[in-house]
């Protein structure tokens, strides 16, 4: 038999590069084709590429999209809440965050046919079959549903042989996103268990009410031993559910997490200092650069953008570490959510998306 020789890719670097360009694309460049007003405080854009095709994505993974809202360039990370079995566009569902900057933008501003630039799709929070097995809990709080929302619309389409629990805590139900495709999906598929949790219930309300809490847990489950719990919502929900997994005796390694930014009030964090105010301002000195002041309260990131100073950035949780920045002298708060590796804390780096000035700091980036 002729033996055939090993490709020698190093010859191609093109072909490489052009391939791994097409699955793993560091920006994708989308128009908005629709929107789809979800409820009062949500809508859906569907987006197409205006360049090339889409790349393929895991469910659950998500993309941070840029925008520059009058004349600050900045971002924020959206799950991707459509199905990955068609690619000819992402759903982006987004919640509006009162006070929040981007959000309102998107759901005031934009209209069809805007443009917009993103990463790629990133992120871990997606299923694993080597390690996660066939029985999944969703614990969903609010707009954390959009990544829950893209791998069962896979699984239905795909007719994926899986077991999900889905549980979504809401605070009214008028805030339910995807409330009806859910019903019936779970009406039609047996393998899909749907249950809605309200917490401020209206009066009329026959429903399911409370939080997502180990009783709940425990009461909509035959058990717990034989499940990978997946947990995706804002941080305070998301702190909560932690808790309740711990008491409930989940291994860590049977969970997954995906918390929605920053929190809403950072001085409520353990190990924020005491007395210190939100709005307390402290001087960032950016070598080289310039120095301004910021809010203790405020993400370090956000202050740094308003500067007109932009540093790498996709998840905005204190995770990806994409924005590793060094810190000269000063000190700043991170939560404990933020994965600092051993390293940048002996060789002080921080990650702005998640670091909060809480003296005069010097940065540089
Ligand atoms: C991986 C990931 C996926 C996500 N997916 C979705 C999704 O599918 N749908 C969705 O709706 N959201 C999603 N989010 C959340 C989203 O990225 C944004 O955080 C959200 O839209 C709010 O952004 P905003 O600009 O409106 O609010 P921001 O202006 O960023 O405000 C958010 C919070 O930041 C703090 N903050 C900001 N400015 C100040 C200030 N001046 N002083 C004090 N505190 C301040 C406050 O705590 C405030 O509540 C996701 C987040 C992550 C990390």
């Amino acid at each position: 038999m002729a033996e055939t020789k090993p490709r020698d890719y190093t010859k191609e670097p093109d072909f490489v590069k052009k391939i791994v360009e097409s699955l793993h694309p560091e920006r994708m460049y989308l128009k908005v084709k629709e929107i789809i007003e979800e409820t009062p405080s949500t809508k859906t854009f569907r987006m197409v590429p205006t360049k090339g095709k889409l790349p393929s994505f895991r469910a659950g993974q998500y993309v941070n999209l840029f925008v520059t809202i009058g004349g600050v360039l900045t971002s924020r990370p959206y799950s991707i809440s459509s199905s990955p079995n068609q690619t000819e566009y992402i759903d982006l569902t987004v919640r509006r965050k009162e006070g929040g900057f981007v959000s309102n933008y998107l759901l005031d501003e934009v209209k069809v046919g805007d443009e917009f630039e993103t990463t790629g799709p990133v992120g871990q929070f997606y299923y694993e079959p080597l390690t996660d097995g066939k029985n999944l809990v969703f614990l969903a709080g609010g707009s954390g549903i959009t990544p829950f929302m893209s791998i069962i619309r896979e699984v239905v389409d795909k007719k994926l042989d899986l077991n999900i629990w889905l549980l979504y805590g809401s605070r009214i139900p008028d805030d339910v996103i995807f409330g009806k495709e859910l019903e019936e999906i779970a009406r039609k598929n047996p393998n899909i268990d749907y249950v809605l949790v309200i917490s401020e219930p209206p009066e009329h309300w026959g429903g399911v009410c409370g939080f997502l809490n180990q009783d709940l847990i425990r009461e909509h489950l035959e058990k717990v031993e034989d499940k990978t719990f997946y947990v995706c919502g804002p941080q305070a929900m998301y702190i909560f559910c932690e808790g309740e997994l711990e008491r409930l005796k989940i291994p860590r390694r049977k969970t997954k997490r995906e918390a929605y930014g920053p929190p809403d009030d950072v001085t409520r964090e353990p190990g924020w200092p005491k007395g210190l105010s939100a709005y307390a301002v402290f001087t960032v000195e950016v070598v080289g650069k310039k120095t301004f002041d910021a809010l203790a309260g405020e993400p370090l990131m956000n202050s740094l953008e308003r500067e007109g100073l932009v540093i790498p950035a996709v998840c905005r949780s204190g995770i990806c570490t994409t924005c590793r920045t060094k810190l000269l002298s000063g000190k700043v708060f991170m939560p404990s959510s933020v994965t600092l590796l051993e390293a940048d804390r002996k060789f002080g780096y921080i990650h702005p998306c998640m670091a909060y000035p809480i003296s005069d700091i010097k940065i540089r980036i």
